[in-house]
């Protein structure tokens, strides 16, 4: 892919009422690390998360603690979401609020908008609704009950009771977007990936839509409708909105046409929303639809999944304040094929931790800038003539920025670290086989000893370029001890699709010393 497309990528928003997970941080990290690469490719790049600030149960939680529901949320945004996202490093260029007036005042232009083009109407809705998911529920979606529920139908999710409700609701034309749907996934086959929530979709979508109660009039923490203020806009439908909202839709028509569509990654328990609801509404008002919604898989902890709703989670930072951002955001880009369910233990990660980032990456860089430094005072030296090991190397690094590049086009994060790390083993090889510090034993071989360094220091400048949307902070570290920031630029400016291409490290630069990019875990983090 060539530099200068646009690329605008959304996480959920986080519902301000969780408690921060492993799950959160997995999602916000993957849309992160397909940011920066993007972002340092060239490309127009925006990143966009925020917060689901509206609904029944935050305005019950809210008055439960004594605070008015903005209180609420202000107190919840500022104490746990926002300093989630410095512990995990993350590169947001915008942060929305539902509660934004951007997002309010543009959510009623939509609804008005669909509403006058007749795709809202009055109705009866009497149904199974759970207030924890916030939604009617089908009753496929119910299950029995059990301990002091036994003998009724209780949500799948939440395991409580749902309520039986009948209320006169607002109701969207979802129905009239089953075909046009279909048609969309059809000419769009990429519209939703990975290809098992393609299946799962388009079955579901098959057996016809219903239309979609999108009001509520039994509480009033939400945004109003603007023919009638007596109801509030469901949650859902307020919250997807905030993909176009934060980019200008209704107010900024030229920012909006530079971002959208954009690349939505959301767990698969909300693929549904974002997948069928969300497109409709768009198709509605005659918006594009997204550019593609990736469904990424579980985590699971113990062998059970890390639940939005049921709070078994880790918190992020048991797990950065013990090993480091960086960690965190390579063990699960590495460990997990993106798109696909994966296990996370204390064990897995100490275990790579170790392996991994301390002994293969850590320590090749800093053994190599040590070299570098006792060999020859720190000046990189001239490579003289390549014998087929070094042009292995060269080759290696070639071939890995081109692999990595392809995989992140097609999402597979997992894939891109695979292939970067090809260069690290081959590195690692590259000096056991070489013994540099054999060569340097004996003077006849000092052309050599330069050539064996030239190459390591070469690919090392490709590892911190190529690895610094996973770890930037390892990376900045390395940029700054291989002290090429004079010559090539800052790090992060540095053009990752070209990261390939040898000898860009200029002869005669002078190398720094290198703390330990991972150091050594004393004790065990449980
Ligand atoms: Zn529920």
């Amino acid at each position: 892919m060539s530099a200068g497309k646009s690329f605008y990528v959304t996480t959920p928003i986080f519902y301000v009422n969780d408690v921060p997970h492993i799950g959160h941080a997995y999602t916000e990290v993957a849309a992160d690390v397909l940011a920066r690469w993007h972002r340092q490719a060239g490309d127009r790049t925006w990143m966009l998360t925020g917060t689901d600030e509206h609904g029944e149960k935050i305005l019950r939680t809210a008055t439960a603690n004594g605070a008015t529901p903005q209180e609420w949320v202000d107190r919840l945004v500022e104490s746990a979401w926002k300093p989630l996202l410095d512990t995990i490093d993350i590169s947001n260029n915008d942060f929305i609020r539902t509660t934004d007036a951007r997002h309010e005042d543009n959510v009623k232009k939509f609804l008005q908008h669909l509403y006058d083009a007749g795709f809202i109407y009055t109705g009866e809705y009497e149904g199974s609704y759970c207030v924890g998911c916030e939604e009617y529920k089908q009753d496929s979606d119910l299950v029995e009950g059990t301990g002091e529920f036994a003998g009724e139908k209780v949500c799948a999710i939440h395991s409580k009771p749902v309520e039986n409700l009948h209320e006169k609701n607002y109701f969207f034309r979802m129905s009239d977007f089953t075909q046009p749907l279909l048609d969309m996934y059809e000419a769009n086959p990429n519209f939703v990936q990975p290809e098992s929530a393609r299946n799962e979709v388009i079955q579901f979508v098959k057996q016809g839509l219903n239309d979609l109660s999108i009001s509520r009039s039994s509480f009033d923490w939400g945004i109003k409708l603007p023919w009638d203020d007596s109801h509030v806009v469901y949650v859902w439908f307020d919250a997807l909105l905030n993909y176009i909202t934060a980019a200008g839709y209704g107010y900024d028509e030229e920012k909006l046409a530079s971002l959208w569509p954009a690349t939505h990654i959301v767990g698969k328990d909300i693929l549904r929303f974002h997948a069928v609801i969300w497109p409709a509404m768009l198709m509605a008002a005659g918006v594009e639809v997204p550019h593609q919604v990736y469904g990424h898989g579980w985590l699971l902890v113990g062998g059970e999944k890390m639940s939005k709703s049921k709070l078994t989670g880790i918190a992020p930072n048991d797990i950065t304040d013990t090993f480091g951002s960086d960690a965190f955001r390579y063990y699960f880009m590495s460990a997990i094929s993106f798109g696909q369910d994966g296990s996370f233990s204390w064990e897995d990660l100490s275990a790579r931790y170790q392996a991994e980032l301390a002994n293969g990456f850590g320590n090749l860089a800093s053994r190599t800038l040590a070299m570098v430094t006792r060999y020859f005072d720190g000046v990189v030296p001239a490579a003289g003539e390549l014998t087929p090991s070094d042009k292995a190397i060269a080759d290696v690094v070639a071939a890995a920025a081109v692999e990595a590049d392809a995989a992140i086009e097609r999402l597979a994060i997992h894939d891109a670290v695979t292939s970067i790390w090809t260069i690290v083993d081959a590195l690692n090889g590259y000096i056991t086989e070489q013994e540099p510090w054999a060569l340097a034993k004996d003077p006849a071989n000092a052309g050599r000893l330069a050539t064996v360094l030239n190459t390591a220091t070469e690919g090392l400048r490709a590892l911190a370029v190529l690895l610094s949307p996973f770890m930037p902070q390892a990376t900045q570290k390395l940029w700054s001890a291989l002290n090429v920031e004079p010559s090539l630029g800052a790090l992060t400016a540095q053009p990752i699709r070209e990261a390939g291409k040898w000898n860009q490290v200029p002869i005669g630069t002078t190398v720094g010393a290198l703390e330990a990019l991972f150091p050594r875990i004393e004790s065990s983090a449980e």
